[in-house]
């Protein structure tokens, strides 16, 4: 495919872009305009002002880049931004009398079931983690009666304000094949016959774009990393044959994974230009190259975009040198995917250690990389010295370190055996054991761990962080909101209690601030889907517990009250999966870290006579790989860290974990590995069938199905919740079904988590009249 223009202007150039830029502000402006805007407090003009301000900064953070995305700011997902673009709306959500921003929302967030009785109602659309991230989109839709349309204004306007600071936009785009592949169907339509009306949207949209003097287009097709039918493939190469342009180039990215048996597919692929991860596809460069016949340009995601670590520039010109050499203008660099999933600027942070910071680099610092390797590609390394150098330096020092090599740690890593992770007794020998002391009743009830998260709460817990209330004055609180708690839970009647959490933040940021290989930044937010944000903490070096990290809060609460309460964790997978890591050893070899530290916890929770110890992996299911091919190896080290963090303990002793959105059809038998005595999980909007799995494979041990959405405001009734269980009675023995919410409360009130959970225990009490 020959290039239709070549637009730089100094030929036989590397040229340097970007796949995407975080679109929510260094200050997460976006975020308070959004929030502002939906609570009414400002106007809709505010929050489009926001927006444009934030693109024109980003931009001119950007201009430095031979070419500038655009498309990729959104006010909510790029992936709706692709379903309006497309005219693909749910037509549940279309609503006279909404502007089009409105109707954006009302897709995005839905309408809450307050208003179901006015128009207004409607359901959000479905939201799904985008590949392995922990950013989510909003899955598109397709019916029997789907149409597309061209609606470009959107996209156009902002094409326009990104060439008002440099010609060379490039708009981002979902790719037509990925865009079908990741929405979902209703009806029996089938989403491969949607095509070719689709590519006559895109068709539209590419002429309509080369009017508008955009002369690059980067579609992304991420699928391409992924095992793909046949049917799928020639998808790919039927689009992008009749995709094909006059005026306009077409950039296909592919990110997050390696290409494999579809790298000669996109490699044949009728377009100017292919990017590839080289952070995931090193060993891909080559055979990429080799494969492509036809001088297409060749992107190379150089910088890891998933990461906040430097890059190592001196080494990566090694290897780059030659290829630039060989490809000429037709290389191009930038980061392996977009910069979506890294915090903006590491220049903002006045707390990190001075060792730590000089390791690191947010958005803006890895598009300056960027920057420095072409440069020194064009110019010869001389001219960028001082740079490398400089970057040589600190990946020196991180690698001499003795905070990323503890020899230590490393000693009580070698220490794991298969013995540490198996329990003394099997599952009927231990019920009977912990049975004898815990005497629960069938169908026992208890809650996820996090009550209420009040703004007194909150307020204590900054206050003390900010040094304004000494612990003394920030303890009290705390035994005061775990009092409370211990109360509510005692009028409640329910059976195993805890403690509420008050004093965590975050599930795992709480662990990270007390591990030490960890550290935690001031502004690292990460959009997770919305306006919503995560601040991932930073696991930098070898992982260590000093102290105990929990005991104490659990002692207190227990030392309240006569039922069980549980101890509270975090594991090690979830620990690891929601955490930035370091990428200078295998990420198994972190997580067995954590669990070593986390089963001394567990063993100090245990010899301070904790009875029941509950330890979150939330996070398990999203750690699995692109590619199922790889599925086993991961499972293998995360299930065995979990193991090795839980089973230590004697057979007396409780095991708890949970799993909030999982599905459990194709790794039930890794989960019944666990071998944890209780699974609480998120079933009640899957209306149990979550349980059918849990049947087939005859699971041993107990579970409990979690009996009512803690995302929503509304309370259950004592029925619903009877209804519910009747179903599990079915599928699951009676005398291992335990009863509690999917998931923890922390962001409800206590207004609505009363009355829900006085329903749950009645429920309970009905059961066992009744079973
Ligand atoms: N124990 C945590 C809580 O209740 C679990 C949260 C989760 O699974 N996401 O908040
Ligand atoms: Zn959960």
């Amino acid at each position: 495919m020959p290039v239709i223009h070549v637009i730089q202007e100094n030929k036989l150039m590397v040229t340097t872009h970007n796949l995407g830029f975080p679109r929510i502000g260094v200050k997460r402006e976006l975020k308070f305009a959004l929030e502002a805007y939906w609570n009414g407090s400002e106007p809709q003009e505010a929050l489009i002002k926001t927006g444009k301000a934030l693109r024109q900064t980003h931009w001119q953070h950007q201009n430095h880049l031979n070419h500038i995305p655009v498309g990729d700011f959104s006010f909510y997902d790029h992936i709706l931004d692709a379903s309006f673009l497309l005219g693909n709306i749910p037509t549940r959500s279309v609503k006279q009398n909404d502007t089009i921003l409105d109707q954006y929302f009302r897709v995005a967030r839905g309408r809450s079931v307050n208003d179901i009785t006015d128009d207004n109602h409607s359901f959000a659309g479905e939201m799904t983690k985008w590949f392995d991230t922990n950013y989510h989109y909003i899955v598109p839709e397709f019916t029997n009666d789907t149409k597309f349309s061209l609606n470009p204004e959107h996209l156009l306007q902002q094409i326009k304000e990104a060439q008002q600071i440099n010609p060379h936009v490039k708009p981002v785009l979902i790719g037509p094949v990925s865009y079908l592949y990741i929405g979902k169907t209703y009806g029996n339509r089938d989403k491969i016959s949607l095509l070719p009306q689709l590519i006559e949207i895109y068709q539209q949209l590419l002429k309509t774009l080369a009017e508008h003097d955009v002369q690059w287009i980067q579609l992304d097709e991420p699928i391409l990393v992924t095992e793909l039918s046949e049917a799928w493939k020639n998808a790919f190469v039927s689009t992008y044959q009749v995709l094909n342009t006059p005026n306009i180039n077409i950039l296909i990215a592919t990110y997050f994974g390696q290409l494999k048996e579809n790298l000669p597919l996109l490699a044949s692929l009728s377009v100017q230009a292919v990017h590839l991860d080289t952070i995931n596809g090193f060993d891909e460069i080559n055979p990429l190259i080799n494969a492509i016949t036809d001088n297409k340009i060749i992107s190379l995601g150089v910088i890891n975009g998933r990461n906040i670590w430097k890059s190592d520039l001196n080494a990566i010109l090694q290897w780059l040198e030659p290829i630039s050499l060989q490809l000429g203008d037709r290389l191009w660099i930038a980061p392996s995917c977009s910069l979506l999933h890294v915090p903006v600027d590491l220049n903002n942070e006045q707390k990190l250690d001075s060792e730590l910071q000089s390791w690191m680099a947010f958005a803006l610092q890895k598009l300056e990389e960027i920057n420095i390797l072409a440069t020194a590609l064009n110019q010869g390394k001389a001219s960028v010295q001082q740079a490398l150098d400089d970057n040589q330096s600190a990946i020196n020092s991180r690698k001499n370190s003795d905070r990323t090599h503890n020899p230590a740690v490393r000693h009580v890593r070698s220490l794991i055996t298969p013995e540490l992770g198996q329990r003394k007794s099997n599952y009927a020998e231990r019920f009977k054991k912990q049975q004898a002391i815990l005497n629960l009743p069938h169908f026992p009830t208890t809650t996820i761990g996090s009550f209420p998260q009040t703004a007194d709460i909150r307020k204590a817990r900054n206050q003390f962080k900010k040094g304004l209330i000494d612990f003394k004055t920030y303890e009290a609180a705390m035994h005061k909101e775990i009092a409370f708690c211990i109360e509510q839970q005692t009028k409640l009647e329910l059976d195993v209690f805890v403690h509420g959490e008050a004093e965590r933040n975050d599930m795992v940021e709480y662990f990270g601030e007390q591990l030490n290989g960890y550290a935690i930044s001031q502004h690292g937010w990460v959009q997770s889907y919305g306006s919503r944000c995560v601040k991932p903490p930073i696991l930098y070096g070898d992982i260590s517990r000093p102290i105990p990290m929990t005991v104490e809060w659990i002692k207190y609460a227990q030392s309240l009250t006569n039922k069980p309460v549980k101890g509270m964790l975090t594991g090690p997978v979830t620990i690891l999966n929601w955490s930035f890591v370091r990428d200078d050893q295998p990420r198994s070899e972190s997580c067995y870290q954590l669990a070593m530290a986390i089963r001394a916890e567990v063993l100090d929770l245990e010899k301070a006579g904790v009875q029941i110890i509950q330890i979150d992996e939330a996070a398990l299911r999203e750690g699995l790989p692109l590619r199922r091919s790889q599925w086993n190896e991961y499972l293998n080290w995360a299930i065995d860290s979990f193991r090795v963090t839980a089973n230590g303990v004697q057979d007396e002793t409780q095991i708890h974990t949970h799993m909030c959105y999982s599905e459990f059809n194709d790794i039930i038998a890794a989960i019944a590995s666990m071998d944890a005595d209780v699974i609480t999980i998120e079933t009640s909007r899957s209306n149990m069938e979550l349980l059918e799995v849990f049947e087939q494979f005859k699971y041993p041990n107990s579970i409990g199905p979690g009996v009512y959405d803690i995302h929503s405001p509304n309370i259950p009734s004592t029925e619903q919740i009877i209804q519910l269980m009747d179903k599990a009675k079915q599928l699951i023995p009676v005398q291992h079904l335990w009863i509690n919410p999917d998931c923890g409360l922390k962001t409800r009130q206590w207004k609505e988590v009363i009355p829900a959970l006085e329903h749950m225990v009645s429920a309970a009490k009905h059961l066992r009249k009744n079973t």
